[in-house]
Protein backbone atom coordinates (compact mmCIF):
# COMPACT_ATOMS: atom_id res chain seq x y z
CA UNK A 1 0.00 0.00 0.00
CA UNK A 2 0.62 3.29 -0.44
CA UNK A 3 2.62 5.65 2.11
CA UNK A 4 0.82 8.62 2.71
CA UNK A 5 3.02 10.77 4.88
CA UNK A 6 6.28 12.25 4.61
CA UNK A 7 8.96 10.08 6.65
CA UNK A 8 11.41 12.71 7.93
CA UNK A 9 14.72 12.54 9.26
CA UNK A 10 16.41 14.90 11.61
CA UNK A 11 19.95 15.19 12.61
CA UNK A 12 22.42 17.64 13.77
CA UNK A 13 25.05 17.95 16.31
CA UNK A 14 24.34 17.19 19.82
CA UNK A 15 23.20 20.28 21.31
CA UNK A 16 22.17 21.90 17.65
CA UNK A 17 18.66 22.54 19.16
CA UNK A 18 16.66 19.51 17.70
CA UNK A 19 14.81 18.39 20.15
CA UNK A 20 13.96 22.25 20.88
CA UNK A 21 12.92 22.13 17.02
CA UNK A 22 10.76 18.96 16.79
CA UNK A 23 8.83 20.42 20.08
CA UNK A 24 7.99 23.79 18.54
CA UNK A 25 7.20 22.21 14.79
CA UNK A 26 4.59 19.76 16.50
CA UNK A 27 3.08 22.43 18.68
CA UNK A 28 2.59 24.61 15.45
CA UNK A 29 1.67 21.83 13.15
CA UNK A 30 -0.36 19.41 13.03
CA UNK A 31 0.38 16.67 10.51
CA UNK A 32 3.94 15.42 12.53
CA UNK A 33 4.12 12.98 15.09
CA UNK A 34 7.86 11.73 16.49
CA UNK A 35 8.78 8.46 16.83
CA UNK A 36 9.89 7.43 20.04
CA UNK A 37 13.43 5.46 19.70
CA UNK A 38 14.42 2.86 21.71
CA UNK A 39 17.67 2.90 23.64
CA UNK A 40 20.18 1.43 26.08
CA UNK A 41 21.33 4.87 27.14
CA UNK A 42 20.52 5.54 30.72
CA UNK A 43 17.50 7.98 31.34
CA UNK A 44 18.45 11.79 31.83
CA UNK A 45 16.53 13.26 34.84
CA UNK A 46 13.46 14.17 34.18
CA UNK A 47 12.88 11.66 31.13
CA UNK A 48 10.23 9.35 30.94
CA UNK A 49 9.81 6.05 29.35
CA UNK A 50 8.03 6.09 26.32
CA UNK A 51 7.72 9.86 26.08
CA UNK A 52 11.55 10.62 25.13
CA UNK A 53 12.87 6.75 24.49
CA UNK A 54 11.89 3.37 25.27
CA UNK A 55 15.16 2.84 27.32
CA UNK A 56 16.34 -1.03 27.68
CA UNK A 57 19.17 -3.37 28.44
CA UNK A 58 21.28 -4.39 25.43
CA UNK A 59 19.95 -8.16 25.45
CA UNK A 60 16.65 -7.04 24.67
CA UNK A 61 17.62 -4.17 22.06
CA UNK A 62 19.79 -7.29 20.78
CA UNK A 63 16.91 -9.29 20.44
CA UNK A 64 14.67 -6.49 19.03
CA UNK A 65 17.13 -6.06 15.70
CA UNK A 66 17.32 -10.11 15.31
CA UNK A 67 13.75 -9.85 14.85
CA UNK A 68 13.42 -6.66 12.72
CA UNK A 69 11.18 -5.26 14.59
CA UNK A 70 13.68 -1.88 14.35
CA UNK A 71 14.14 0.21 10.80
CA UNK A 72 17.57 1.25 11.82
CA UNK A 73 19.57 1.33 14.66
CA UNK A 74 23.28 2.34 15.33
CA UNK A 75 25.67 2.36 18.18
CA UNK A 76 26.49 6.17 19.59
CA UNK A 77 29.03 6.91 22.03
CA UNK A 78 28.68 3.68 23.84
CA UNK A 79 24.75 2.97 23.44
CA UNK A 80 22.39 1.54 20.91
CA UNK A 81 19.67 4.04 19.65
CA UNK A 82 17.16 2.17 17.31
CA UNK A 83 13.85 2.81 14.99
CA UNK A 84 10.89 0.72 16.25
CA UNK A 85 9.18 -0.17 13.00
CA UNK A 86 5.47 -0.55 14.02
CA UNK A 87 4.57 2.62 15.00
CA UNK A 88 6.38 4.93 11.96
CA UNK A 89 4.58 2.14 9.18
CA UNK A 90 1.48 2.87 10.81
CA UNK A 91 1.61 6.21 11.51
CA UNK A 92 2.74 6.82 7.73
CA UNK A 93 -0.17 4.79 5.99
CA UNK A 94 -2.55 6.63 7.39
CA UNK A 95 -1.35 9.75 6.05
CA UNK A 96 0.63 11.39 9.21
CA UNK A 97 4.40 12.97 8.32
CA UNK A 98 6.74 10.68 10.74
CA UNK A 99 9.91 12.48 12.41
CA UNK A 100 12.39 10.81 13.06
CA UNK A 101 15.35 12.19 15.48
CA UNK A 102 18.49 10.11 14.66
CA UNK A 103 22.04 10.13 14.30
CA UNK A 104 23.86 10.03 10.73
CA UNK A 105 24.45 6.55 10.64
CA UNK A 106 21.05 5.62 11.41
CA UNK A 107 19.91 8.68 8.63
CA UNK A 108 21.99 7.04 5.89
CA UNK A 109 20.30 3.64 6.49
CA UNK A 110 16.63 5.42 6.42
CA UNK A 111 17.46 7.09 3.08
CA UNK A 112 18.51 3.63 1.81
CA UNK A 113 15.57 1.54 2.57
CA UNK A 114 13.11 4.61 1.91
CA UNK A 115 14.93 6.81 -1.36
CA UNK A 116 11.42 9.46 -0.78
CA UNK A 117 12.18 10.37 2.87
CA UNK A 118 13.22 13.67 3.70
CA UNK A 119 16.92 14.23 5.62
CA UNK A 120 17.47 17.24 7.15
CA UNK A 121 20.62 18.24 8.96
CA UNK A 122 20.19 20.47 11.56
CA UNK A 123 23.04 22.74 12.76
CA UNK A 124 23.67 25.89 15.24
CA UNK A 125 24.95 28.91 13.28
CA UNK A 126 28.62 28.09 14.81
CA UNK A 127 30.94 25.83 16.91
CA UNK A 128 31.16 28.45 19.43
CA UNK A 129 27.17 28.57 19.73
CA UNK A 130 26.87 24.51 19.56
CA UNK A 131 29.41 24.52 22.75
CA UNK A 132 27.40 27.34 24.34
CA UNK A 133 24.37 25.26 23.53
CA UNK A 134 25.19 22.17 25.49
CA UNK A 135 26.85 23.61 28.02
CA UNK A 136 23.85 25.65 28.54
CA UNK A 137 21.90 22.69 28.68
CA UNK A 138 23.28 21.59 31.33
CA UNK A 139 22.74 17.79 31.46
CA UNK A 140 25.98 16.09 29.99
CA UNK A 141 29.36 15.64 33.00
CA UNK A 142 32.45 18.08 30.67
CA UNK A 143 33.76 14.81 29.65
CA UNK A 144 30.43 13.87 27.49
CA UNK A 145 30.40 17.32 25.96
CA UNK A 146 34.12 16.98 25.00
CA UNK A 147 32.84 13.70 23.51
CA UNK A 148 29.79 15.30 21.69
CA UNK A 149 32.26 18.12 20.15
CA UNK A 150 34.62 15.73 19.07
CA UNK A 151 31.79 13.68 17.81
CA UNK A 152 30.48 16.49 15.82
CA UNK A 153 33.54 17.24 13.76
CA UNK A 154 33.25 13.60 12.37
CA UNK A 155 29.50 14.30 11.40
CA UNK A 156 30.38 17.76 9.93
CA UNK A 157 31.99 15.49 7.25
CA UNK A 158 28.92 13.58 6.12
CA UNK A 159 26.07 16.81 6.21
CA UNK A 160 26.49 16.63 2.25
CA UNK A 161 24.58 13.09 2.03
CA UNK A 162 21.65 14.78 3.43
CA UNK A 163 18.72 16.39 1.63
CA UNK A 164 18.76 20.05 3.35
CA UNK A 165 20.87 21.94 5.94
CA UNK A 166 19.18 24.06 8.18
CA UNK A 167 20.36 26.64 10.14
CA UNK A 168 18.99 26.97 13.85
CA UNK A 169 19.57 30.68 14.75
CA UNK A 170 16.04 31.75 15.44
CA UNK A 171 13.53 29.23 16.67
CA UNK A 172 10.73 30.12 15.13
CA UNK A 173 12.10 30.94 11.65
CA UNK A 174 13.62 27.65 11.86
CA UNK A 175 10.44 26.10 12.48
CA UNK A 176 8.43 27.30 9.78
CA UNK A 177 11.58 27.07 7.22
CA UNK A 178 11.32 23.51 7.96
CA UNK A 179 7.61 23.18 7.87
CA UNK A 180 7.93 24.91 4.04
CA UNK A 181 10.56 21.91 2.85
CA UNK A 182 8.42 19.27 3.99
CA UNK A 183 5.49 21.04 2.48
CA UNK A 184 7.48 21.84 -0.74
CA UNK A 185 8.62 18.09 -0.78
CA UNK A 186 4.60 16.82 -0.84
CA UNK A 187 5.11 19.10 -4.05
CA UNK A 188 7.46 16.18 -5.54
CA UNK A 189 6.14 14.09 -8.87
CA UNK A 190 6.37 11.06 -6.49
CA UNK A 191 4.24 12.11 -4.05
CA UNK A 192 1.38 13.30 -6.85
CA UNK A 193 0.95 9.84 -8.58
CA UNK A 194 -2.96 10.04 -7.85
CA UNK A 195 -3.45 13.70 -9.14
CA UNK A 196 -0.63 13.32 -12.52
CA UNK A 197 -2.52 9.92 -13.39
CA UNK A 198 -6.35 11.95 -12.88
CA UNK A 199 -4.84 15.16 -14.98
CA UNK A 200 -3.42 12.92 -17.64
CA UNK A 201 -6.91 10.98 -18.12
CA UNK A 202 -8.63 14.05 -18.31
CA UNK A 203 -6.85 15.59 -20.90
CA UNK A 204 -6.85 12.71 -23.66
CA UNK A 205 -10.51 12.72 -22.53
CA UNK A 206 -10.85 16.49 -23.90
CA UNK A 207 -8.65 15.73 -26.26
CA UNK A 208 -10.39 13.54 -27.57
CA UNK A 209 -13.20 15.72 -28.27
CA UNK A 210 -11.42 17.93 -29.69
CA UNK A 211 -10.77 15.76 -32.17
CA UNK A 212 -14.00 14.41 -32.89
P1 LIG B 1 19.65 18.54 20.65
O1 LIG B 1 18.31 17.88 20.76
O2 LIG B 1 20.04 18.84 19.25
O3 LIG B 1 20.75 17.84 21.39
P2 LIG B 1 18.42 20.60 22.38
O4 LIG B 1 17.10 20.79 21.73
O5 LIG B 1 18.47 19.84 23.66
O6 LIG B 1 19.50 19.99 21.33
O7 LIG B 1 19.05 22.05 22.58
C1 LIG B 1 20.31 22.26 23.21
C2 LIG B 1 20.26 23.55 24.01
O8 LIG B 1 20.19 24.66 23.10
C3 LIG B 1 19.03 23.65 24.91
O9 LIG B 1 19.41 24.24 26.15
C4 LIG B 1 18.08 24.56 24.12
O10 LIG B 1 17.23 25.29 24.97
C5 LIG B 1 19.04 25.47 23.37
N1 LIG B 1 18.52 25.92 22.05
C6 LIG B 1 17.85 25.20 21.12
N2 LIG B 1 17.54 25.96 20.04
C7 LIG B 1 18.05 27.18 20.28
C8 LIG B 1 18.06 28.42 19.53
N3 LIG B 1 17.51 28.53 18.31
N4 LIG B 1 18.68 29.48 20.08
C9 LIG B 1 19.26 29.38 21.31
N5 LIG B 1 19.26 28.26 22.08
C10 LIG B 1 18.68 27.17 21.57
P1 LIG C 1 20.84 11.52 23.13
O1 LIG C 1 21.64 10.54 23.97
O2 LIG C 1 21.41 12.91 23.19
O3 LIG C 1 19.37 11.47 23.46
O4 LIG C 1 20.96 11.04 21.61
C1 LIG C 1 22.21 10.82 21.05
C2 LIG C 1 22.09 10.71 19.55
O5 LIG C 1 21.32 9.56 19.18
C3 LIG C 1 21.36 11.91 18.92
O6 LIG C 1 22.12 12.30 17.77
C4 LIG C 1 20.03 11.34 18.52
O7 LIG C 1 19.50 12.00 17.39
C5 LIG C 1 20.41 9.91 18.18
N1 LIG C 1 19.28 8.98 18.18
C6 LIG C 1 18.17 8.99 18.96
N2 LIG C 1 17.35 8.00 18.64
C7 LIG C 1 17.92 7.33 17.61
C8 LIG C 1 17.54 6.19 16.82
O8 LIG C 1 16.48 5.60 16.97
N3 LIG C 1 18.41 5.79 15.85
C9 LIG C 1 19.58 6.41 15.63
N4 LIG C 1 20.35 5.95 14.62
N5 LIG C 1 19.97 7.50 16.34
C10 LIG C 1 19.16 7.94 17.32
Amino acid sequence: MERKGILIVISGFSGAGKGTLVRALMERHDNYVLSVSMTTRAPRPGEREGVEYFFTDREHFEETVAREGLIEYAEYCGNYYGTPRDYVERQLLSGRDVILEIEMQGALKVKEKFPQSLLLFVTPPGAQELRRRLEGRGTESPEVIARRMARAVEESQGIEAYDYVVINDLLEQCVEEVHSIVEAARRAPGRQKAFIGKIREELKEIAKGVQE
